[in-house]
């Protein structure tokens, strides 16, 4: 058989074709070094190519989790993310993802060539099972070289039955009452953790934890839990990690929209029912770690001023020394609570040693007014079911910190007050600063201003 084109072709037909190929492979090579040089990147096209997408099935029905893998030295990541059976959803997850991938490697191509080796992307993704709810807490940490690196938290919270996505807005029914109570709750949380109130950066704090929707947007329910997740720096110094507040959804359940609500509520929710007769105002003011011998005289006075009443959750350790002042606490209308006699962690505690610390601070109080307490006040704020199943009466926090103790400064005592301010408020603060005393003035004109009216513990708690 023969070929009439090879006939007619001459030698300088093969020697052209030997010199296209020879040029071509050339092409190839010289864009191969381009494609190395950090003058020239990767194109997109290339990048994308260079990783394997694995897909597998999850203990979790309906969920796939995929892991994208870059096989490129230069730009390495592991991308891990849940597939739901829910496009909408998928579609949501994928741009959070792919975003993510793309700034990483925009970061990579601005940086110097001889750090280039050091970069690295990782995402990783952690699923919760909450009744028909799935959450997505995915952690992404960025490595761009040995001084930059940044770890950030994203989450989805799904209807598993629905595909639909849920938000903050949808978790508590969309009511801006509900939600001043909750970031106000969050504040405080996060203010007596011992593992970050040392490390509160306050502008950052303040604007990070304010009642806007958009803030609360990393969510997850986690069995009877919400947790709440914060980024490195975004509301305490980067040491302290990136915070996260942990709540029983029992002690938030009057705030959640019906269908996160759960069968069993706490009786020692602290976080008040929503109140829809907004034609009364009802506050709390309560100081707590005195008697102080001047400066709750001041407070009494000022109380006196404008016919307020409010409770004082004393240490048995100061009522000892001043019976007296404390019997004129009681005769002026207000309410006496117990804080404990040395003010310790009462969760670090035994129970024979809270029983001690309780009721020699009780005995206390008695001989000074004849009277037992009326509530009881866990330092601190820290309080478990062994410590109320120890104190016989009912223990009560606060809804409003004004972090009094920390400031010292009489001019934000109005501000912190203003800031977290809902009907039927709790409000810390401490009657053994002197600061306290002289920024009280300006929180009883503003809050009878307001039209609130000042009622002690025993009195607000049935509208909790
Ligand atoms: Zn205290």
């Amino acid at each position: 058989m023969t070929n009439p084109y090879r006939k007619r072709r001459g030698p300088w037909i093969d020697l052209l074709l030997i010199g296209a190929i020879g040029f071509l492979g050339a092409v190839i090579v010289f864009l191969t070094f381009l494609s190395d040089n950090p003058l020239f990147p990767h194109s997109d096209k290339t990048s994308a190519k260079e990783h394997t997408i694995t897909e597998e099935a999850s203990n979790f029905p309906g969920i796939k989790i995929v892991t994208d893998r870059s096989d490129d030295k230069n730009l390495p990541f592991t991308v891990q993310y849940p597939a739901t059976e829910y496009e909408d959803i998928n579609k949501v997850i994928t741009t959070y993802i792919e975003e993510s991938k793309q700034y990483y490697i925009n970061m990579m191509r601005l940086q110097q060539n001889s750090e280039k080796l050091a970069g690295n992307l990782t995402i990783s993704v952690e699923t919760f099972e909450h009744d028909h709810y799935y959450s997505f807490v995915l952690t992404n940490k960025m490595i761009l070289n040995a001084d930059d690196k940044q770890t950030t938290i994203q989450t989805f919270l799904i209807d598993s039955e629905t595909g639909v996505l849920i938000d903050i807005h949808a978790l508590l029914n969309g009511d801006s009452e509900s939600l001043k109570t909750f970031a106000a709750h969050i504040q405080s949380e996060l203010l007596k953790n011992p593992a970050y109130k040392e490390y509160v950066l306050e502008k950052e704090f303040a604007f990070a934890t304010e009642p806007k929707w958009e803030l609360f947007n990393r969510i997850a329910l986690k069995d009877d839990y919400l947790f709440i997740y914060f980024n490195e720096g975004e509301v305490t110094k980067p040491e302290a990690g990136m915070p996260v507040v942990e709540i029983p959804l029992s002690f938030i359940n009057p705030l959640l929209a019906s269908d996160f609500q759960i069968a069993m509520q706490s009786e020692n929710t602290i976080i008040p029912k929503v109140d829809k007769d907004t034609s009364k105002k009802r506050i709390a003011l309560t100081f707590d770690d005195g008697p102080h011998p001047e400066v709750t005289k001041q407070i009494l006075a000022l109380l006196e001023k404008y016919n307020a009443k409010a409770t004082f959750f004393m240490l048995g350790s100061r009522v000892q020394y001043y019976p007296g002042l404390v019997q004129e606490v009681h005769d002026s209308g207000h309410e006496i609570g117990n804080h404990t006699w040395t003010h310790p962690v009462l969760t670090k505690m035994s129970p024979a040693d809270i029983n001690k610390e309780y009721n020699s601070t009780e005995e206390a109080i008695i001989h000074a007014i004849g009277e037992h307490s009326t509530t009881f006040r866990p330092p601190y704020g820290a309080i478990n079911d062994d410590i109320r199943n120890a104190i016989p009466c009912k223990s009560v926090n606060w809804t409003i910190d004004t972090l009094d103790w920390k400031y010292r400064d009489p001019e934000k005592l109005l501000p912190m007050v203003k800031k977290a301010l809902h009907n039927n408020a709790i409000v810390l603060m401490h009657d053994i600063h002197q600061s306290t005393a002289d920024g009280l003035e300006p929180v009883l004109a503003y809050l009878q201003k307001e039209g609130y009216e000042f009622l002690t513990v025993s009195e607000i708690l049935p509208y909790h």
